[in-house]
């Protein structure tokens, strides 16, 4: 995430930011240029008094990536509401880094199979989080916190948040965009990642009988990759998001690691723009691995869990490496981009 400036005042502003707290000014997000702006009134976005979304409205009244929305909790349904407000700046937080990688973010609205987000809540009758033919499933009860360490506990992961749902959700959606059926790119997958039509519910089934493998995490980003092909490359396309938006975020605040562990930070500078950063995954490593001890290292001296409770294995590094180039092959692809 890039930080931002006010446009009356210049104080530091965030993405998330609909006032300025310096000079009061009402502050919009303006997707297409990408910058928060000076909100005139009647241009909010629909969505604004309901779940404080900053954008600036487009056609139809909501904003972009509201309007990426399919479903949403029902008005009488007070704490789906809520739940889904953090759910949502999530998603946009999300459709952000999409768009700054230069990703195309087709809507279903206007493209068959394009991306769309069911926000359901699961007050009224279980959800099952998932994707299918662009349209991704959020259970927004994992918004509410307890739920979540709850959920976290009982599947033994390190890490749970909706963000890292809907990053590996959109993955399994970005994997008919980036190596469609039959492409080259698509033969590369199956090479990395294995056969990505092999029976999913045997998989499925066999997982959480048996659990990982041991010594998994010798190939696998997380335990859950190692359940199908398919889950592999989402949780792998989803930790790829995390690292760029990292990385992004430090240059934007001014943070870098310059203590023993750092490898040539002239060599692996941290850019804010990531269409701008190191044209190879490894210089980009260089900068993000003791970056990624020193926040454990902060983390721990405030008594918190580790910010990042990851292991990159060399084989883990080869898949990162061809989503990296997947991403950038479909972006150099784009106008302008
Ligand atoms: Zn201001
Ligand atoms: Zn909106
Ligand atoms: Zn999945």
């Amino acid at each position: 995430m890039r930080a931002f400036t006010c446009p009356d005042c210049r104080h530091l502003v965030t993405f998330e930011s609909t006032h300025c707290l310096h000079s009061d000014t009402v502050l919009g997000f303006d997707w297409p240029t990408r910058e928060i702006v000076r909100l005139w009134p009647g241009n909010a976005c629909a969505n604004r008094d309901l779940i404080a979304c900053n954008g600036v409205a487009g056609p139809g009244g909501l904003c972009p990536a509201c309007a990426l929305t399919r479903l949403r909790p029902d008005d009488d349904d007070p704490a789906g509401l809520a739940q889904y407000r953090v759910a949502e700046a999530a998603k946009r937080r999300l459709v952000f880094e999409l768009l700054e990688l230069g990703l195309p973010v087709r809507s279903f609205r206007d493209h068959e199979e394009g991306l769309g987000f069911d926000m359901r809540s699961s007050t009224p009758g279980p959800v099952v989080t998932g994707h299918a033919f662009g349209i991704v499933t959020i259970d927004v009860t994992e918004a509410d916190p307890a739920y979540r360490e709850w959920m976290r506990k009982d599947l033994g992961e390190p890490y749970r948040t909706v963000l890292g749902h809907l990053r590996h959700e959109v993955a399994h959606h970005y994997a008919t965009v980036l190596a469609p059926e039959g492409s080259a790119g698509a033969a590369r997958v199956v090479a990395a990642f294995g056969d990505v039509t092999a029976d999913y519910d045997a998989a499925m089934e066999r997982y959480y009988r048996d659990g990982p493998p041991a010594g998994w995490q010798d190939g696998y980003v997380t335990a859950y990759a190692t359940m199908h092909p398919w889950e592999d490359w989402a949780e792998t396309f989803a930790h790829y998001l995390h690292i760029r938006d990292v990385l992004q975020t430090t240059i934007a605040y001014g943070v870098s690691v310059s203590g023993p562990a750092v490898l040539a930070a002239d060599a692996a500078p941290l850019y804010a723009y990531p269409a701008a950063a190191p044209d190879d995954l490894r210089s980009m490593l260089d900068t993000w691995l003791p970056l990624t001890y020193a926040l454990n290292a902060i983390n721990r001296s405030i008594g918190a869990d580790d910010l990042y409770p990851f292991v990159l294995a060399p084989a883990v590094i080869d898949k990162l490496a061809l989503v990296d180039d997947l991403v950038r092959r479909v972006a150099a692809e784009r106008p302008g981009g």
